[in-house]
C-alpha cells in the first residue's frame, strides 16, 4: 500500500506529523519514505510494508496531509504504476528533465578511444544543440582478449571535454560497484564539469549485487538495459532492485533480444514494448537502435536500419534514444560497424524530432494531448 501525500507537504507541519503518527501506530506495518522530485514539486510517498490487507484506507485518506492511497500489487512496487495513471514520474538531473513526456537523444561513442575522437563528438553535439551524450569507459566484452575500455584512466579528460562542450549528462556503463566511486572521484577532481547517468548493461541486468550497490548511491540516475535473454517481467523486477535500495531515478532501455529470430539484425528489435513499459511502470523509456541492429545496412529508401528502428521506437513514444556515432568508424575499438557518421548527426536529430512530434500528433488524434 502506498500513501501519497499532498504535493510539497511541509515535513515540519502539523498535518505531516499527524499522518506519520497515525501510520506509525498501525500494528505490524513498517514505513518506508520515498520522495519524487519533479521540476516544480516534491511528492512524498510512504510505503506501508507488511500485512496491509487488514489496513483500512478510509481513515488514512481522511488525514489532512494525505492526497490518496493506492493498493499495490507485489510486482514493481516503487517503479510500477499500479493502475494509477496519476502517479508522478520523472526527475531532473543536472538541469535536464526526464519523464514519460520528455524526449532526449544520447548520441556518442560506444567506447571512449582517443581524446580527438571524444572531442570531435562532443563538438558536433554542441553545434547541434545537444546536452547529452554516451561514452563507454568500462566495456563488458564477449572475449576477454578484446579491448575492455580505458576505465578510470580516461574519466578526467572525458569529463573535462564534456564540460568544455556543455554536456550536462553523460551515459556511462558501470560493470563493477567500484566504478561508481571512480566516476565520483574523477568528477570531483575535475570540478564537476558534467553529470553522469550510470548505465547497467544487458549482461548485468540480473547482477543483483551490482544493482543493489548502484541502488544504494543517491547521486546518479540510472539507465537500465533490458536483459537480452529474459522476460520483460524479469527485467522490470530487476530494475525494481535499484528502487528498493533507494534509487528510483531510473530510465528503462530496450536494446533488442538475443537469438536468431532477429537476423539479419544482431538482435530482435523489441521496440513494440515501449508503450508496454510506460503502461506498467513510471519509468521513462529509452531505445538503443545501435545495439539492436548492429550494422550499417540500409534499405532501398536510403535510410539505415538503425535509423528506421529508432524512428519506430520514437513514434511509439520512446523518451530517449541511445545511439552510437563515431568520427572514424574504421578506427573505433568497439562496435565501429554499427556507428553512424558525424555528417549524419543533423539528419538523425531532425528525423528523431519529427518522429517525436508525430507521436504528439498521434496522442492528439487519440484524444490525450501531451502535457
Ligand atoms: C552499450 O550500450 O555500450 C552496451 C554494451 O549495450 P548492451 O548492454 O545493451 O549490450
Ligand atoms: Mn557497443
Amino acid at each position: 500500500m502506498i500513501v501519497i501525500l499532498n504535493p510539497n507537504t511541509d515535513k515540519s507541519g502539523e498535518a505531516y506529523k499527524e499522518a506519520l503518527a497515525y501510520l506509525e501506530q498501525l500494528p505490524g506495518i513498517q514505513l518506508r519514505h520515498h520522495e519524487v522530485r519533479g521540476a516544480e514539486q516534491v511528492l512524498t510517498e510512504i510505503y506501508l510494508l507488511g500485512d496491509t490487507h487488514k489496513v483500512d484506507e478510509e481513515p488514512i485518506e481522511a488525514l489532512d496531509a494525505v492526497d490518496r492511497v493506492i493498493r499495490i500489487s507485489e510486482e514493481y512496487r516503487i517503479l510500477g504504476r499500479h493502475a494509477d495513471q496519476h502517479r508522478a514520474s520523472g526527475f531532473t538531473y543536472n538541469g535536464v528533465h526526464f519523464s514519460q513526456d520528455t524526449f532526449h537523444v544520447f548520441a556518442g561513442l560506444c567506447a571512449v578511444d582517443t581524446p580527438d575522437h571524444v572531442e570531435m563528438m562532443m563538438k558536433a553535439l554542441k553545434e547541434n544543440g545537444q546536452v547529452c551524450t554516451r561514452m563507454g569507459a568500462y566495456k563488458p566484452r564477449t572475449s576477454p582478449y578484446s579491448f575492455q575500455g580505458h576505465g578510470a584512466a580516461c574519466l578526467p579528460w572525458v569529463f573535462e571535454l564534456a564540460g568544455k562542450y556543455d554536456m550536462k549528462v553523460v551515459a556511462m556503463e558501470v560493470t563493477h560497484e567500484n566504478h561508481i566511486q571512480e566516476i565520483s572521484d574523477a568528477l570531483e577532481q575535475t570540478g564537476n564539469p558534467t553529470g553522469v547517468m550510470l548505465q547497467i548493461g544487458t549482461r548485468n541486468t540480473q547482477n543483483f549485487e551490482l544493482l543493489k550497490a548502484v541502488g544504494r548511491q543517491r547521486r546518479f540516475p540510472v539507465l537500465f538495459k533490458r536483459g537480452y535473454g529474459i522476460t520483460l517481467s524479469e527485467s522490470l523486477n530487476a530494475a525494481e532492485y535499484l528502487a528498493s535500495e533507494g534509487t528510483s531515478n531510473v530510465i528503462f532501455c530496450l536494446r533488442g533480444m538475443h537469438g536468431t529470430s532477429g537476423n539479419p539484425h544482431r538482435n530482435m528489435v523489441d521496440f513494440g514494448h515501449v508503450p508496454v513499459v510506460k503502461r506498467l511502470t513510471r519509468m521513462p523509456v529509452c531505445v538503443d537502435p545501435s545495439h539492436s541492429v548492429g550494422s550499417r545496412d540500409k534499405s532501398a529508401d536510403g535510410i539505415l536500419d538503425v535509423v528506421h528502428v529508432a524512428a519506430q521506437g520514437v513514434v511509439g513514444g520512446a523518451n530517449m534514444v541511445l545511439v552510437d556515432f563515431h568520427p572514424e568508424p574504421s578506427k573505433a575499438l568497439v562496435d565501429g560497424p554499427q556507428a553512424l557518421l558525424m555528417e549524419e548527426l543533423p539528419r538523425f536529430l531532425a528525423d528523431m524530432a519529427a518522429c517525436h512530434a508525430f507521436y504528439q500528433t498521434r496522442r492528439e488524434i487519440w484524444g490525450q494531448a501531451a502535457s
